[in-house]
C-alpha cells in the first residue's frame, strides 16, 4: 500500500523535498507528517479535497474535526468574500461578534463569551480564568485528554504504559520536552469516568484546587463517552469543594451535536471552550461562561486579550456557520450518513469476526481494535494499533482521506458529504477488513 501511495504522489514528493529546506520538518505543524510522506493539498470543494498531483479524495479527516461545514460551503464563501472586501482587522468589536456570542449562548446555555484564535488559546484562557476566579493554583486534568499545547495542560496527554503509574493515582507525565516541572507540578491527573479519582485529589488538596478541565467526550483517545451520571457527578463534587468545571468542547463542540456535550448530557459547566468547527473553516476559538466567572473578565481581574480576537473575518465566517450551516436539517443529514457508515462498517467487522467495534457521536466516528468497551485512557492503551496505518493507506489509495494518527483520531462527516462518499468509505473498509482477516 505504501508503494502504491508513492506512485500517486510525485509532485507532493517534490514539494516535500523542497520544503525540508525552509519549513522545519517539511510541514507547518508536526501533526501534518503523514507516512510515508506528507501530502500537499491544492484545494477543497464540498466533501472533497484535491492534492497537488490531481488526486481527489473524499475528506473524512476534516482538518482535525474543524470541517463540519465541508469545504468552500457557499454560505461561508459569501460571508468571507463580503468581509474581505470590507476590511479584515480593526481590533474593535463588530456586530457579527455579538450575533455569534448570542448564538453560542443559546446553544451552550452560558451567557458571556470572548473569542480567541485557537483551541489552545481558549483552554489557556479558561485555565487562567479558573485560577483568577478562585485564587487557587492547582488544576486537575484527565489522563489522555488533549487541550492544546500550553504548559498547564501538556501533562499526561498520551503517556506510555510504562509511565502512567497506578490507575487510582496516575503519575503526571510531561507531554514533551520544554514543559517546566514548576508548571506541571500544579497539574494533577485523574482517570476518566472515575468520580473517585477526582474526589481523592480534592480531599488530598483541600481548598487548593481551582478546578478541572476535561473533554466531556474524550476525543483525543479515539472516542470515549462519559458514563451516565459522570458529568453531573463531577459538577456536584467540584462545587462542593469550591472548584470550577471547564468543558473543553474544542472538538466535541458543534461536531457531537448542535450544542455539544453540554446539550447532549444536560450538564452546564462554569466555562466551555470552543474552536475548530465553530469557524466554518476559519480561525476562531471561544470561551463562554457563567456571569459569575466571566465577571472576573468584566471587572478586569483577568484581562483576556489578543490582537486578532474576534476579528471580523472569523466572526463573519462563524456567524454564517452558526446561522446557516449548523442548523437542524444539516444535523439530520449528517447523522443519517453517520448511522449508515456505523451500521455497514459494524456488519463488515462482524462478517470477518474482527476483534473491533465502532464508536460514534454526531459527526465523529472511529473503529477501535478492541473487542471490549473503552472507559478511560488505560483501556485505550490496550487497543491494538497494528492495523490502523494499513487502514489509513487502504482508504487513501481508495480515494478517502482519513486522519493519519492511528487509534487516537476520528473521522468527521461534514454537512456536504454524500451517500456516494459513505459508499466509497465502506467499500474501502471492506477491502481492508478482507486483508486483515487473512493475516
Ligand atoms: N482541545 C481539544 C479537545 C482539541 O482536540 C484540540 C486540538 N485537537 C485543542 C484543544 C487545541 O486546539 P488548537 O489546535 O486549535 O489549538
Amino acid at each position: 500500500q505504501e508503494r502504491l501511495f508513492l506512485t500517486h504522489q510525485a509532485r507532493s514528493r517534490e514539494l516535500y523535498q523542497r520544503a525540508l529546506y525552509s519549513l522545519a520538518g517539511g510541514v507547518t505543524s508536526s501533526w501534518q507528517i503523514t507516512r510515508p510522506q506528507p501530502i500537499f493539498i491544492e484545494k477543497g470543494h464540498g466533501s472533497k479535497i484535491i492534492d497537488v498531483d490531481g488526486n481527489e479524495y473524499v475528506d473524512l479527516h476534516g482538518g482535525y474535526g474543524a470541517g463540519v461545514a465541508g469545504h468552500a460551503h457557499p454560505a461561508i464563501v459569501t460571508a468571507v468574500q463580503r468581509q474581505v472586501t470590507a476590511g479584515t482587522h480593526f481590533a474593535q468589536p463588530s456586530e457579527d461578534a455579538i450575533i455569534v456570542a448570542e448564538n453560542l449562548a443559546e446553544r451552550f446555555g452560558l451567557p458571556l463569551w470572548r473569542f480567541t484564535n485557537s483551541g489552545t488559546e481558549a483552554t489557556m484562557d479558561a485555565v487562567h480564568l479558573m485560577r483568577a476566579a478562585t485564587g487557587r493554583e492547582l488544576i486537575i486534568k484527565i489522563e489522555g485528554c488533549y487541550h492544546g499545547h500550553h504548559d498547564s495542560v501538556q501533562v499526561s496527554v498520551a503517556p506510555d504504559e510504562a509511565d502512567v503509574g497506578a490507575i487510582d493515582d496516575p503519575t503526571p507525565v510531561p507531554a514533551s520536552a520544554g514543559i517546566p516541572s514548576a508548571i506541571t507540578d500544579l497539574t494533577l491527573v485523574a482517570t476518566f469516568n472515575s468520580l473517585g479519582s477526582i474526589e481523592a485529589i480534592l480531599e488530598r488538596h483541600q481548598g487548593k484546587v481551582a478546578g478541572l478541565i476535561i473533554e466531556p467526550i474524550m476525543m483525543n483517545a479515539g472516542i470515549i463517552k462519559p458514563e451516565p451520571g459522570y458529568l453531573k457527578g463531577l459538577k456536584e463534587l467540584l462545587a462542593r469543594h469550591g472548584s470550577l468545571l471547564v468543558f473543553d468542547e474544542v472538538k466535541s463542540g458543534l461536531a457531537a451535536g448542535p450544542g455539544g456535550a453540554v446539550r447532549l448530557y444536560g450538564v452546564r459547566p462554569d466555562l466551555v471552550c470552543l474552536a475548530k468547527a465553530i469557524g466554518g473553516g476559519l480561525i476562531v476559538g471561544a470561551v463562554g461562561g457563567s456571569s459569575e466567572i466571566m465577571g472576573r473578565v468584566v471587572d478586569g481581574t483577568y484581562e483576556m486579550v489578543g490582537t486578532f480576537n474576534g476579528n471580523p473575518l472569523s466572526m463573519a465566517a462563524s456567524r454564517a456557520m452558526l446561522e446557516e450551516v449548523a442548523i437542524p436539517e444539516s444535523y439530520s443529514w449528517l447523522e443519517a450518513l453517520q448511522s449508515r457508515a456505523v451500521r455497514e462498517i459494524s456488519d463488515i467487522i462482524a462478517k470477518h469476526a474482527l476483534p473491533a467495534h465502532v464508536v460514534s457521536i454526531g459527526a465523529k466516528g472511529c473503529v477501535s481494535f478492541s473487542p471490549n468497551p473503552v472507559r478511560n485512557y488505560r483501556d485505550f492503551l490496550k487497543i491494538d494499533d497494528r492495523f490502523n496505518h494499513l487502514h489509513w493507506l487502504t482508504q487513501l489509495n481508495g480515494g478517502v482521506f482519513l486522519p493519519p494518527w492511528g487509534k487516537t483520531e476520528q473521522w468527521t462527516i461534514s454537512v456536504q458529504h454524500t451517500d456516494d462518499d459513505i459508499s466509497l468509505f465502506v467499500d474501502n473498509f471492506s477491502c481492508f477488513a478482507t486483508t486483515v482477516a487473512r493475516i
